[in-house]
């Protein structure tokens, strides 16, 4: 299984400035290869391969000296993310969509370069980076498994580095329990057992502050040193954002695995919804898709199955009788005609898309209806067992 482990780097101002040169060397480099195949194209109406370029790199590291001051994988890695990047392009073409060409990066655009096989090392003295130096690392914890490949990254102003490791997950007990969750706006989720986890709204609670940084940086005069400084302070407070966003998701899904042999989730089009202006900005903010790719790491790694069901009748169908009870999206309360049953709207919807799922299915025919209305009845048959 592969894994990213990543850590803080903390350069002198040497190193610093070699960073930066180092990154802007490759930008350079990004941009020649992509112009390249660009008047290529124009002219004989082929591309260039990405051997091509290589065998075009070598005699320009013979003319440009300076080319000879990065490590020469990591040379070659900007000329697989070119051949990415067209790679990309072309599948889209293909597929009828309509993308665009790659892009020429700008300075700022450019924020990352890569290690791929060797050049790296950890040591006592922090991580060595050939042609760099030896860089401090923040080493928070040890990273497991057999490291593949280092990339070097840049944001805003600090510098990180990623290991991405191959590695085998420790086998452990699954809990035996199955839980439905319903992802929703009042509430970031609803869970079929009742339990609420509440919004953290990080994004709505800096907006105002963001509206304000960003009229002040709207105020600036194009290309001057104040623009600059406004675009980096509203870059930081992103940024903030992003990481509460991701430790809150990293929590939440820690403990669903830790807690569920099974987890279902509905299988939401997330592009299509945040089409949806009035429902956007809060779907970007929970950032639901992020959530779910935390959740399907962490289940795999830890053999837990998280299954997505199609959303559809989910909140409006009744988990007791399963009988239709249309409701509009103000109404916060299920509460059904047929059966009597009381309950919020999204707790009703999390029992549906459990039920809906292969473990629902299964429960239900051994149990009957009994489980669906007694939550109780379903912790107490749960019980630890080994996969
Ligand atoms: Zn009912």
């Amino acid at each position: 299984m592969r894994k990213t482990f990543k850590y803080r780097l903390l350069p002198t101002k040497k190193q610093l400035q070699k960073l930066n040169w180092t990154l802007d060397k490759c930008r350079i480099l990004y941009n020649s290869c992509l112009l390249d195949r660009k008047n290529r194209y124009e002219q004989t109406g082929k591309g260039l391969t990405r051997i091509k370029q290589q065998g075009i790199l070598r005699v320009d590291k013979k003319i440009i000296s300076s080319l000879k001051e990065v490590h020469s994988q990591v040379l070659q890695d900007v000329l697989f993310r070119v051949d990415r990047a067209f790679q990309n392009f072309f599948r889209r073409v293909k597929a009828g969509e309509k993308p665009g060409y790659p892009r020429f990066k700008n300075e700022g655009r450019y924020d990352s370069f890569c290690y791929p096989q060797s050049g790296f090392k950890i040591t006592e003295q922090g991580l060595k980076l050939s042609k760099i130096g030896t860089l401090k690392i923040k080493l928070h914890r040890q990273p497991v498994g057999t490291i593949k490949t280092c990339v070097i990254k840049r944001e805003i102003d600090k510098w990180y580095v990623c290991f991405s490791v191959e590695y085998e997950p420790v086998k452990r007990l699954i809990p035996a329990q199955s839980i439905g969750i319903d992802v929703g706006i009042k509430s970031f989720a609803v869970l079929s057992d009742g339990t609420v986890i509440d919004n953290p709204k990080h994004l709505c609670k800096s907006e105002q502050k963001l509206i304000s940084l960003q009229r002040q940086l709207s105020k600036k005069k194009k290309k001057s040193c104040n623009r600059k400084k406004a675009r980096k302070i509203v870059a930081k407070l992103h940024c903030k954002v992003c990481n509460k966003r991701s430790d809150f998701h990293h929590k939440v899904s820690r403990k669903l695995v830790n807690n569920f042999g099974f987890v279902a989730v509905e299988d939401l089009n997330i592009k299509g919804m945040v089409k949806n202006h009035r429902l956007a900005k809060h779907i970007s903010d929970a950032g639901w898709g992020q959530f779910l790719s935390y959740l399907q790491y962490k289940a795999a790694e830890a053999s837990v199955v998280v299954e997505k069901v199609s959303p559809h009748y989910t909140s409006i169908n009744c988990s007791v009788c399963g009988e239709p009870v249309p409701k509009t999206l103000a109404q916060r309360i299920h509460s059904c005609p047929f059966c009597e049953t009381v309950m919020d709207r999204d707790h009703n919807a999390a029992q549906n898309i459990l039920l809906k799922s292969t473990a629902g299915t299964a429960e239900s025919n051994a149990w009957g209806e009994a489980v669906h209305q007694c939550p109780s009845l379903n912790q107490e048959a749960s019980s630890i067992r080994v996969r």
